[in-house]
């Protein structure tokens, strides 16, 4: 059993925002993440909004918040937090390979992307099916594909998929996209990209890979078939946050509450980035969070 301070759930920006400061304050701390160092910047194709940079690829910002844990020698725990519990004032971590205790835990461990909810979509993963356009974009270089959603991450992979394949249909369920007016108009600038409004998808059709798509028209019921190779359904995310097994933290949706202090409803328990409850999500956000929390269990430790 590993024994912290503080135990941190995450390296994204907040986790590692929220590491950096504790490092800098002397803290005890633990670094636990289950994927790239990074998180989610890793697959963002191209980062804007994110002071300090005016425009950066995903895996290059990812990569420097990775070279800030070397610089400082912070050590990962590469590690997949299944189960979080509290017994008296100590929080039990159990993960796929080991256990750990802490008197304080960080709960940054982000969102992952919602599924559509269609039949065949878990079985065509890896055969047409990808929720990742930076990831397997390129298996699909001029070839047809359609992205599904109309937020602002489903509208960066659709451009970043525009420069690879042949043709490429965005599919969005409302007239109006929920992302900025800015990228809806660099995507209907592209000659190769058809918008088709509103629209639902119904049905996958494959045999051992993807083959098409059938779309239904929300307003009139008009169905229509896309010829295609691959699919990206991008609609949104939920977050990671299953693994906490204490009452009252999460709320319906799965998210964390906080206070000013981002402390959730359980005493030693924090939570930042993505997994709150928030419109807007964003690496400048998770950072901010990430080192409020840290000056919050830096000064309850010093107390
Ligand atoms: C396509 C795309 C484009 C984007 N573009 C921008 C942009 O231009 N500007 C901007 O500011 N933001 C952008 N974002 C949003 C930004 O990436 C996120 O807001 C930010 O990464 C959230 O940081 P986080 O630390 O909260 O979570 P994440 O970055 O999601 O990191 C969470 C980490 O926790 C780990 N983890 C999850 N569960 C567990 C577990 N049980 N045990 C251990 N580890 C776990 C994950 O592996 C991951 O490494 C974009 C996102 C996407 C998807």
């Amino acid at each position: 059993m590993e024994k912290y301070d503080v135990l941190i759930i995450g390296a994204g920006p907040c986790g590692i925002g929220c590491a950096l400061k504790l490092h800098e304050a002397g803290v005890n701390f633990g670094l636990i993440n289950s994927g790239t160092p990074g998180g989610k910047v890793n697959i963002a194709p191209r980062v804007d909004n994110y002071p300090g940079h005016k425009e950066i690829p995903g895996p290059d910002l990812a990569f420097k918040f990775f070279e800030r844990l070397l610089e400082k020698n912070i050590p990962i725990i590469a590690d997949d937090v299944l189960e979080l519990t509290k017994q008296g004032d100590i929080f039990h971590l159990k993960g796929t390979y080991g256990e750990y205790e802490a008197k304080f835990v960080v709960i940054a461990s982000g969102t992952k992307e919602k599924k559509v909810g269609l039949a065949k979509e878990d079985e065509m993963l890896g055969h047409g099916l990808s929720y990742c356009s930076l990831c397997d974009g390129h298996f699909f270089r001029n070839k047809d594909v359609a992205v599904i959603g109309g937020g602002n991450a489903a509208l960066k992979e659709a451009i970043h998929l525009s420069h690879i394949v042949k043709k490429l249909y965005v599919i969005h369920r409302r007239n109006e996209f929920r992302g900025s007016n800015k990228l809806v108009d660099e995507l209907k600038a592209m000659d190769n990209v058809e918008i088709i409004t509103p629209y639902i998808p119904v049905e996958i059709l494959a045999d051992d890979k993807i083959t098409g798509l059938v779309i239904e028209n929300r307003e009139n019921g008009e169905k229509r078939t896309l010829t295609i190779d691959g699919l990206f359904p991008l609609v949104g995310q939920i977050p990671n946050t299953s693994y906490i097994k204490i009452d009252g933290v999460l709320n319906e949706w799965g998210t964390v509450p906080v206070d000013r202090s981002m402390k959730t409803s359980c005493d030693g328990l924090y939570a930042g980035g993505d997994v709150l409850p928030r419109d807007i999500r964003q690496i400048y956000l998770a950072e901010h969070d990430g080192m409020v929390i840290a000056k919050s269990i830096t000064e309850l430790l010093k107390q």
